[in-house]
């Protein structure tokens, strides 16, 4: 049993390995975005970097909430 698993748990390793270099790259980090700046659209991460976003690109508008952003 220990045998197997720890077999297991290197095609795991495996896997992750080739998920860092490869084409899934792509849908990993479109998952990190969390929100999108309501005003253009602009993905961000967090609220933080939205705010950041938010404060130099439309510092005419008023600032959504983080409840406001966040996905229900
Ligand atoms: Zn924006």
């Amino acid at each position: 049993m220990a045998r197997g698993l720890q077999k297991l748990e290197s095609q795991q390793k495996n896997a992750a390995k080739a998920n860092a270099g490869g084409k899934s790259n792509l849908k990993t980090r479109a998952a990190a975005f969390k929100i999108s700046c309501p005003s253009c659209k602009l993905p961000l991460s967090d609220y933080t970097n939205f705010k950041a976003h938010f404060e130099s690109k439309h510092p005419k508008l008023p600032l959504p909430t983080e409840e406001s952003l966040a996905p229900k």
